[in-house]
């Protein structure tokens, strides 16, 4: 005997203990050698929620089983259940089983012995450690708090990566712009920059008229607008009479001084759509755009005249000069201004011929202007 009765009755200790395992938070059942039921405290009825009925019918353990099988208190799939049921029993059967855990569908776990007593009955013990932290749960919770840390790191550097690529955008696009800008001031000089080249390259430097290049391509846009523009086109060549001499008697720089001074005369005397070319030494060309025959040729006398009646003032002297003129009316035939300026250069050729200092025209009614 290991316990004692220390002078009181058997039945008034028995009591005692069955009041005091009721108030155990461990669940104990105590089985006979037939494996009926003789006790089992609160904490087992509450555990398996058993009804009053079936303990006062004296049931078996596999009653018990079957009871909480039932009710599917067992974290066990339904097919499996009947021989999980089974292996329980058996084990308990075949006598002492060591703590092994019993899972709950609800979650709960259970750390479930058996002894087997002298008497051949059973003591089985329910003792709920689903509070204790399991070894699988602690790995997983600390699996868990690694991935979180490693995911904070990952998005700590996706984040700072970001924050790198917008200021990166940013430098970039204050590049663009800068770039955009530069670009655009380049653009403007370039296009400056081109148009006083082809000011340079179509312009004479001598007199500031348009150069031979020049006078060919503007004469030419002008001949092919005459058709839309309307009205005639007429072209005077113009030549020094006796330049050698001008050169001979005030040296080439005074002969230069003459030519400026020419521009400057047919400037005064022709309107702002007018083209003026020197096209060779003291040659010159006048493209006058919507204009009539005779108004073409009521200018081309007033040059000739008013440039021989203005000398030009050179040093303490002045130089006379004149001209000749050579004036052709574009005709709808003439495909490019080299044919009108031909035309306008046998004019020429005859002013000279007929004297100097003269107009002549190839205008069909062919009047020389007598002088
Ligand atoms: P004509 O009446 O027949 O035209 O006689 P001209 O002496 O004018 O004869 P021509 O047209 O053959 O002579 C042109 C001269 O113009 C020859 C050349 O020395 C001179 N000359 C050509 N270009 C220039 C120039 O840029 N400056 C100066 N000062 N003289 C030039
Ligand atoms: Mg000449
Ligand atoms: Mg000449």
């Amino acid at each position: 005997m290991t316990h004692f009765l220390l002078g009181e009755p058997a039945e008034a200790v028995l009591d005692s203990l069955a009041e005091a395992l009721d108030e155990m938070d461990i669940g104990i059942i105590l089985l006979g050698r037939d494996m009926r039921v003789r006790f089992l405290n609160r904490h087992v009825s509450r555990m398996f929620d058993l009804p009053p009925a079936l303990l006062t019918a004296r049931p078996t353990f596999r009653d018990l089983l079957d009871q909480a099988g039932a009710r599917s208190w067992f974290a066990v799939p339904a097919a499996d259940l009947p021989m999980y049921l089974d292996q329980r029993e058996t084990a308990v059967r075949a006598g002492s089983v060591p703590p092994t855990h019993i899972d709950f569908r609800d979650g709960r776990r259970v750390l479930f012995a058996c002894s087997a007593c002298p008497d051949g009955g059973r003591i089985l013990s329910y003792a709920d450690v689903s509070g204790e932290l399991r070894p699988e749960a602690l790995d997983a919770m600390e699996q868990i708090n690694a991935d979180l840390r490693f995911n904070n790191e990952t998005m700590e550097d996706h984040a700072a990566h970001l924050a790198s690529l917008a200021e990166a955008t940013d430098e970039n696009a204050r590049k663009l712009s800068d770039a955009k800008q530069a670009l655009e001031h380049e653009i403007v000089e370039h296009r400056q920059l081109e148009a006083r080249w082809r000011r340079i390259a179509t312009t004479d430097g001598l007199t500031g008229a348009l150069n031979r290049v020049g006078f060919l391509t503007r004469g030419q846009a002008e001949l092919e607008r005459g058709p839309e523009r309307g009205g005639g086109l007429a072209l005077l060549m113009l030549d020094v009479d006796h330049f050698k001499s001008i050169n001979d008697q005030y040296g080439h720089a005074g002969g230069d001084v003459a030519l400026r001074h020419l521009v400057t005369m047919v400037r005064n005397q022709t309107r702002r759509g007018d083209l003026l070319g020197r096209l060779g030494g003291e040659e010159f060309a006048i493209l006058l755009p919507a204009i009539a025959a005779e108004a073409a040729e009521r200018l081309a006398e007033r040059l000739l005249a008013r440039i021989a009646a203005t000398p030009v003032i050179w040093r303490d002297g002045l130089i006379n000069l004149t001209v000749s003129i050579g004036l052709a009316l574009a005709t709808r035939a003439d495909r490019s201004i080299e044919q009108v300026i031909a035309r306008a250069d046998d004019a020429l050729y005859r002013a000279k011929e007929g004297g100097r200092n003269r107009v002549a025209s190839t205008n069909r009614r062919r009047r020389f202007a007598a002088r």
